[in-house]
């Protein structure tokens, strides 16, 4: 199934020169979400994970329909503030200023094999401080997943130690 047909382009959102990728088109077809949860699961099983992760709030959306179907679990990665209970914290950086994520203490065991997932790549700040989150508790990343990779943004430079699938480039 070709997936990019069901992506739109934005033009000059959320901000002028920007082209977003909606994939809300893509996740309310139900043959073309199924299809791509499935390629991320087929991916999945050849390395045995035994939790997913994944930042909110999109890699949610790709994230939780894996661990479903692999029968393991999800934790969530969220910003700072929302996660009731004690968490690990990670600066990282926006276009402009810095943000903060955070994930409980307890969500991974030391040695557990953690698939990362998330909706799109673009400058790899984002997974970047995911994966840090994730190798503090002493997971080991052993897959990350995305539905979108935006090449042009060089992204995928800063995950060459890692194993990565990615379903369509732009
Ligand atoms: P990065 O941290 O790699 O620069 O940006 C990736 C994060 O921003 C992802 O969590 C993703 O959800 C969001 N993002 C940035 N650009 C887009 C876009 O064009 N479409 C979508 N769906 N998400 C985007």
């Amino acid at each position: 199934m070709d997936l990019k047909q069901f992506v739109t382009i934005v033009e000059d959102w959320p901000k002028p020169g920007i082209k977003f990728k909606d994939i809300t088109t893509l996740m309310d077809n139900g043959e073309a979400y199924k299809y791509a949860t499935d390629q991320i699961v087929d991916y999945a099983r050849d390395r045995e994970i035994d939790l997913v992760v994944g930042p909110e709030a999109r890699g949610f959306i790709i994230g939780c329909p894996v661990a479903y179907s692999l029968g393991v679990g999800f934790a969530p990665v969220r910003k700072d503030g929302k996660l009731p209970r004690e968490t690990v914290k990670v600066d990282y950086g926006l276009e402009y200023g810095k943000d903060v994520l955070t994930i409980h203490k307890d969500a991974i065991k030391p040695g557990q094999r953690v698939l990362i997932t998330d909706d799109l790549l673009a400058t790899g700040g984002t997974i970047d401080a995911t994966i840090k989150l994730v190798e503090e508790l002493g997971g080991v990343v052993a897959g990350i997943a995305f539905l979108i990779e935006l090449s042009y943004l060089g992204g995928h430079d800063k995950l060459d130690k890692y194993d990565v699938l990615t379903l369509m480039k732009f």
